[in-house]
């Protein structure tokens, strides 16, 4: 994993990295407060090492400006200082550092003290991960699709761009569970979800299952055009995997509807308006006879 050591010895920095080392890590190191945020963004560290007393930005300052960015928050920080007394100590731990060692240190606790926190570390990350992902498409899910809409809802308002859904159904898939059973209709989910994946090419673009046979796609910086053809395009994918649906009226093959919307956002619309306009074009796509695209421009 990647640790980041801070301290204006060069020395203290040799003995630590040396011994991390030694443990199969990456070390980054810089010996004042100011290069060490600047580390933090570059090369995001799964634990810092943070020396307090150093010249112009101390440890506490470095740990406050970490606390305070939601981004970096989440890093775990361990006080390795000259400073033992219990008020430092004190101090260090309720700024949010998960563990505080004074020096001297011995090599022998350092290296188990580093050796849990990655290890908690490790295991947030793990958490993290799991808590964004479809369990049984393994796309990420409607949690980590609302958190991507808020972020890009916030850019685009800045940024004065369009941003725009679409909401994803699988025709007529009650009939599909009830003629090939529960554990074909979960295959087919899999095989529609990992299509659609598959269909968004660009950077930005992000598909989630939003819950059921439903889908959801994000598309940044698409004019109305582009996200009729990347509709239609997601369309015609599932429905030449050629996934036999006998109980579908529209086709013999398992099919989509979709529901499209695109819009500028603006400081006074809130980005539900995009999801709810992309989930009212899919009922109008099926009300109109199901395996097509419907777009609306708001
Ligand atoms: P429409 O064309 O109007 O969308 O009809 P539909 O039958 O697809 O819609 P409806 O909402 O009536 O049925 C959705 C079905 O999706 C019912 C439900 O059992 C099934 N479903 C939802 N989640 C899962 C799942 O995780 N696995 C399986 N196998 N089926 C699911
Ligand atoms: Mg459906
Ligand atoms: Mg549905």
């Amino acid at each position: 994993m990647r640790i980041l050591i801070v301290d204006d010895v060069p020395d203290n920095i040799r003995v630590l990295s040396r011994m991390l080392a030694e443990e199969g890590h990456q070390l980054s190191a810089a010996t004042g407060g100011r290069e060490a945020l600047e580390l933090v963004e570059s090369c995001r560290p799964d634990l810092i090492l943070l020396d307090i007393m150093m010249p112009e930005m101390d440890g506490y300052e470095v740990c406050e400006v970490l606390r305070a960015n939601p981004l970096l928050s989440g890093i775990p920080v361990i006080f390795i200082t000259a400073l033992a007394d219990a008020e430092d100590e004190t101090r260090g731990l309720s700024m949010g550092a998960v563990d505080y060692i004074t020096k001297p240190f011995k090599e022998a606790i350092v290296r188990l003290r580093v050796r849990t926190h990655l290890e908690l570390k490790r295991q947030r990350d793990l958490l993290d991960r799991l808590c964004r992902l479809d369990g049984l498409t393994g796309i990420p899910n409607r949690r980590d699709f609302d958190e991507q809409l808020d972020r890009e809802w916030r850019r685009a308002t800045r940024g004065q761009e369009s941003l725009a859904a679409a909401m994803i159904d699988i025709d007529h898939f009650k009939g599909y569970n009830d003629t090939y059973g529960h554990p074909a209709g979960d295959a087919c989910l899999r095989q529609v979800a990992a299509i659609l994946a598959e269909g968004l090419n660009r950077g930005g673009d992000f598909v989630a299952r939003y819950g059921g046979e439903e889908f959801i796609c994000l598309f940044i910086g698409v004019g109305a055009k582009g996200l009729d053809a990347v509709g239609e395009k997601l369309r015609a994918s599932v429905e030449a995997l050629r996934i036999p649906h006998v109980a579908s009226t529209v086709s013999p093959w398992v099919t989509v509807s979709v529901g499209a919307a695109i819009c500028r956002p603006t400081a006074d619309m809130a980005p539900s308006v995009l999801v709810e306009a992309a989930d009212a074009e899919l009922f109008t796509a099926k009300r109109a006879g199901r395996n097509r695209v419907s777009l609306v421009n708001i």
